[in-house]
């Protein structure tokens, strides 16, 4: 059996500990698909709600291009955050 680890902290997961999260929240409009999924701790998870993910991995930024080309949504960026 696989070990399922966080996709944002590495841990490991245990069955109760699994959340699927995704990468361009729902919140900023993202879609439920795979490409904008990964398994999260619920701590990581709930950390994150519905902002955009502290993660510049290959993947995540895979997940905003898509997602900002497909529906030229442009919003700010993490780290870049204008108040
Ligand atoms: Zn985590
Ligand atoms: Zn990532």
């Amino acid at each position: 059996m696989d070990i399922q680890t966080c996709h944002y902290c590495d841990k490991e997961l245990y069955p109760g500990d699994i959340t699927v999260d995704h990468l361009v929240p729902r919140a900023k409009g993202g879609r439920d698909e795979r490409w904008n999924k990964a398994l999260a701790c619920r701590d990581c998870n709930s950390r994150k709600a519905d902002d955009w993910p502290d993660c510049n991995c290959n993947r995540c930024r895979k997940a905003r291009r898509i997602h900002w080309e497909k529906w030229k949504i442009n919003e700010e960026k993490p780290g870049k955050r204008v108040s």
